[in-house]
């Protein structure tokens, strides 16, 4: 007669290899809400700063566009859709007022 409280080699195979996965999914999880977290604190450390110089951004809008724009270096940032959106309110006005505003505003460097 078999022994009952001795489990056999198959069940034991079957719960070491439980408690690996068990340990594999720990692992993985931990790893995915660090790389999270770190992801968290870099958008933090680099929200509206200029990808280029690092300086502050600062926000200029035209209608329901906002251009990032840094006032060190000159560059422009644009979020997703905005140079479309940007390109069919300026094709809109007749002289591109706001777009030659901006341009005015690097000139005296
Ligand atoms: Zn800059």
């Amino acid at each position: 007669m078999a022994n009952l409280d001795k489990p056999s080699s198959t069940e034991e195979e079957f719960f070491a290899r439980e408690e690996i996965e068990k340990k594999r999914k720990l692992a993985l999880q931990q790893s995915q809400s660090l790389a999270t977290q770190q992801r968290e604190e870099l958008k933090k450390l680099h929200y509206m700063k200029c990808p280029k110089c690092g300086m502050d951004l600062q926000t200029l809008k035209h209608g329901d566009v906002e251009v990032e724009t840094c006032f060190n270096c000159h560059g422009i940032f644009l979020d997703a859709g905005e140079l479309e959106r940007l390109q069919k309110q300026l094709s809109h006005e007749k002289s591109g007022k706001w777009m030659g505003a901006v341009l005015n505003l690097f000139k005296n460097k």
